[in-house]
Formats: C-alpha cells, sequence, structure tokens
C-alpha cells in the first residue's frame, strides 16, 4: 500500500486571497478597479444589474471610474 504523500517543494506560489470590499470575505479572485477597490466574484454577479450597463464594462461604486470584465 502506497501512502499519499502529497509534499509538493515547488509550492513556490502563495495563495493569492483578496478580500472583497463589498462582503468583506477573503476571495480567491477579486474584480479590481485602479482606484485599489475589489469586488468578488459573486458580489458582481449581485450587483451587475446596477454596476453594469452592457456587461462589458463596470463602474467602481468608490470612484466611479470604468473597468472593464476579463481584462485585468
Ligand atoms: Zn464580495
Ligand atoms: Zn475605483
Amino acid at each position: 500500500m502506497k501512502s499519499k504523500a502529497q509534499t509538493r517543494k515547488e509550492n513556490r506560489r502563495k495563495k493569492k486571497s483578496k478580500l472583497c470590499h463589498c462582503c468583506g470575505k477573503t476571495v480567491m479572485f477579486c474584480w479590481n478597479c485602479r482606484c485599489g477597490f475589489s469586488m468578488c466574484q459573486d458580489c458582481m454577479y449581485e450587483n451587475q444589474w446596477g454596476m453594469t450597463c452592457n456587461g462589458i464594462t463596470w463602474e467602481c461604486p468608490d470612484c466611479g471610474g470604468q473597468n472593464g470584465f476579463g481584462n485585468q
């Protein structure tokens, strides 16, 4: 019986967890604005109706700047 040894030495990357400014949760992915505002995928989905009018860009509630989807 082989033991499941999961020792990865090549795990250089630190887990980049980000803090959602909207719900306060720590998430793996956030939409970011140049002003430093970040919002998680869940919050973005919930607030999408109020933050985007075309599905291509979203408006930052902090600075009002326009940010593109998928163009980080
Ligand atoms: Zn959130
Ligand atoms: Zn902003």
